[in-house]
């Protein structure tokens, strides 16, 4: 039993309104224990559909995990359309409405709204899934052939409990030769997509022995390894030789794995290094600062910055010279090198980082265009500085220009 039928539950996921987050959760998470979803389907709060889809992926699959549709009120549907898929009826569970009652007594200092009572009809025959996290029971629902369905509640965090908490270990305990999905993510940024695959095809040594996907975006391009369909260890070994093979040819780009963030990594290495850091922005108006300081424990390696958006602040409180603003104007390499050194003085830190450019969509030059950004970084009086062609709309850019400065500087910590 490694393949599962996804059902996502509500006319707001039909119309838009809300992203179908759980089925991508469900996924992941269910691929962390050997299991496939095969399909996954997503249908209104409408009784007769839900009854309709549910059947037919149980007739396929024998095993349906739904979300949403759980809570009290009328559009709250799954559990008596489902109840039909089994030709069961439904009963009023005593212990749940007592825990429920209690709960609001408790939580809320009130009765509970008689239309909460639905939330204790469960069908019959049915077992609960724990809710930790919400008022609604999850629901389990076998046949006498095994075949099942599992009910978890449409509010995410509600049904990443119910998951985590209940059943996945239950789904664990089913599964018996503990095959799994398992994947390593590599994170590169400063190298394009095809730059970096021109260079892993042509790495020797034959097939990587894992499959490998290429996951653009604005922080740089992810290496997503994957392996299918085999025991954990086995799983494991081929990840971390693949892996191993990657960094020895594409390292040089590579930052760090899975959610690793280039901030954190950049503030790690000034920490071991006991290095301090200031900021200096001009177009990204602090937003360099803002991925810093998001890291927890950023304080003891930050000590702040200065957004510099006008000349006047350039000049008075960086000291960048007006002649340097004069001459080359203030996006230039003399300005962004003058910011970077004026960043440490102004805040007595080791290491100066500097932005200036021009992130559009207006205030673009033939000699200058929109996406020109200098970057700079100052350690210990040393400064290296950048021009950047950067592409995308303003947001992209700005962002982009964060990335490249905190990138600039891991480089240079790194030699
Ligand atoms: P409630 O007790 O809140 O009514 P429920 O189990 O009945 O919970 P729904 O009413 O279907 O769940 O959904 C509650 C909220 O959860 C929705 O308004 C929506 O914001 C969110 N939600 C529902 N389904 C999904 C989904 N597939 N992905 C992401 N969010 C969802
Ligand atoms: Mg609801």
């Amino acid at each position: 039993m490694t393949q599962v039928e996804v059902v996502t539950i509500g006319d707001e996921l039909l119309l838009g309104f809300t992203v179908d987050t759980n089925a991508a959760h469900l996924a992941r998470a269910l691929a962390g224990i050997g299991m496939h979803i095969e399909r996954r389907t997503t249908v209104g709060d409408d009784p007769a559909e839900i009854e309709h889809v549910v059947r037919e992926a149980l007739e396929r699959s024998g095993a349906v995990i739904t979300t949403g549709g759980l809570g009290p009120t009328s559009d709250d549907l799954t559990r008596q359309s489902i109840a039909g898929v089994f030709g069961r009826g439904m009963h009023l569970d005593e212990a749940h409405l007592a825990w429920m009652e209690e709960r609001w007594r408790r939580r809320f200092d009130r009765p509970l709204p008689a239309a909460n009572r639905q939330q204790a009809m469960i069908p019959d025959g049915a077992e609960k899934l724990e809710n930790r996290h919400g008022s609604a029971p999850g629901i389990w629902l076998e046949d006498e052939r095994g075949r099942w369905v599992a009910m978890l509640p449409g509010v995410p965090r509600e049904m990443r409990g119910m998951l985590a908490d209940t059943l996945l270990p239950r789904l664990v305990q089913r599964t018996t030769a503990g095959i799994v999905v398992r994947s390593t993510t590599l994170r590169t940024t400063g190298i394009g997509e095809s730059a970096l695959a021109d260079q892993i095809d042509s790495m020797g040594g034959g097939p990587l022995g894992v499959s490998l996907a290429y996951l653009p975006s604005i922080a740089g391009v992810d290496l997503r390894l994957t392996v299918k369909d085999v025991p954990p260890a086995e799983a494991d070994a081929l990840l971390a030789r693949a892996a191993a093979r990657l960094r020895a040819r594409v390292g040089q780009a590579m930052y760090g794995e899975d959610d690793a963030d280039l901030a954190a990594v950049v503030l790690e290495a000034c920490r071991t290094r006991k290095l301090t850091i200031a900021v200096a922005e001009s177009c990204t108006g602090g937003l360099l600062g803002a991925r810093l300081t998001a890291i927890p424990g950023s304080s003891d390696v930050v000590l702040g910055g200065v957004i510099a958006y006008a000349n006047s602040v350039k000049r008075d409180l960086l000291g960048v010279r007006e002649e340097s603003l004069r001459e080359h104007g203030a996006v230039s390499e003399p300005v962004v090198r003058e910011m970077a050194a004026g960043a440490r003085r102004v805040t007595g830190a080791s290491v100066g980082l500097a932005i200036t450019g021009v992130a559009g969509p207006s205030g673009g030059t033939p000699d200058k265009p929109v996406g020109t950004v200098w970057i700079a970084a100052d350690v210990e009086g040393a400064v290296e500085a950048r021009l950047h062609k950067l592409w995308g709309d303003r947001d992209e850019i700005r962002q982009r220009a964060a990335q490249w400065t905190m990138e600039l500087l891991r480089q240079r910590l790194r030699a």
